[in-house]
């Protein structure tokens, strides 16, 4: 058996398509551009990567985009302050600042400052609260992303078993609550876990968001799984240079699982879509107007 793979690409761009169809019509019938604002601190290769995406695709969704770059040594008080202009601006729905910060700045205190509202990365304490107690909330994109490639092979998630390797508040525990939402069960595993194969031997989903490459081995996975891997790590070449590979072993789980998504190919391309729809959805709820079908 070889396992279905589950492509991210085309899920994130029908996705990005809806997004955009959305966008176009709150522009007609409200007048209302959603706006997401980016600050990236300091010049770290990776993030000014991400960055770009995300404003080219707000861009090609017929949003409009704000970057805003600060240098590495800006002050606390400054990013405090930009942050509380964009909180303002009635053309910002949507606020991201692009993490890791920089050693010397308080990552809690900024996101702490961004307005619940425009908080399109999910992060403010009120959203990750909201969506623990089960109420509407803005989530983060990467968990969004996972439970709609899940939902691309299982259109119920209802009673299923359900791992989440990893408790981060980025990825693991918002997907837990989103699982829950579903009404998955869920098993929230993270380093001092006992017996992480055997608990994974149990799950029809499996989620790994590790960051350690290839770390699921395909004699985990109970046959037929749905394998969502958030993983992503640069390993070593022979030629020299790196290639991304997930934290499950991709070739060994295909020969297992039912379902899998790749890396790259697969999560990382739902993020952005994601953020999108947050900012749609942002933009939507601050016009006081009814949630958007996407
Ligand atoms: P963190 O480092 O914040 O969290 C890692 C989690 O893995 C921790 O909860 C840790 O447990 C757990 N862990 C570490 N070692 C083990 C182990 N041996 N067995 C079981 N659990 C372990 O990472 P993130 O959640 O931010 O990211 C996870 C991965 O996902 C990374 O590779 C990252 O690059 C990727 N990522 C991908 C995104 C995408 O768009 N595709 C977006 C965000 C992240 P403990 O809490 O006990 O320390």
């Amino acid at each position: 058996m070889t396992a279905k793979i589950i492509d991210g690409k085309v899920i994130a761009a029908e996705l990005r398509a809806r997004v955009a169809d959305e966008v176009a019509r709150v522009k007609r019938e409200h007048n209302l551009v959603p706006g997401l604002a980016v600050v990236l601190v300091g010049n770290d290769p990776a993030s000014e990567v991400y960055v770009r995406s995300k404003h080219t695709q707000t861009q090609a969704a017929g949003m409009a985009s704000f970057e805003h770059k600060l240098p590495a040594d800006v002050s606390q008080a400054d990013l405090l302050a930009l942050v509380a202009k964009l909180n303002r601006d009635p053309a910002v729905h949507g606020i991201l600042v692009q993490l890791p910060l920089p050693k010397g700045l308080n990552t809690e205190a900024v996101i702490n400052a961004i307005d619940p509202a425009k908080d399109v990365d999910g992060l403010h304490p009120n959203n990750a609260g909201r969506l623990a107690g089960g109420f509407q909330a803005l989530s983060p994109c990467t968990p969004l992303g996972c439970i709609i490639l899940t939902k691309s092979v299982h259109a119920s998630l209802e009673g299923m078993n359900a791992i989440v390797i990893g408790r981060s508040n980025l990825v693991g525990r918002p997907l837990v609550q989103l699982l829950l939402n579903e009404n998955a069960t869920v098993t929230i595993a993270h380093s001092r876990s006992r017996d992480l194969p055997g608990l994974v031997k149990q799950a029809d989903l499996v989620y790994a968001a590790v960051g350690r490459p290839e770390m699921v081995r395909g004699d985990w996975l109970k046959p037929g799984a749905t394998v969502i891997d958030v993983g992503i790590n640069r390993i070593p070449k022979e030629d020299g240079k790196t290639r991304l590979v997930g934290d499950v072993a991709y070739q060994e789980a295909l020969e297992v699982a039912g379902a899998i998504t790749p890396v790259p190919g697969g999560v990382g391309q739902m993020t952005v879509a994601c953020l999108l729809v947050n900012t749609l959805r942002a933009a939507c709820a601050i016009a006081g107007l009814p949630k958007p079908a996407v």
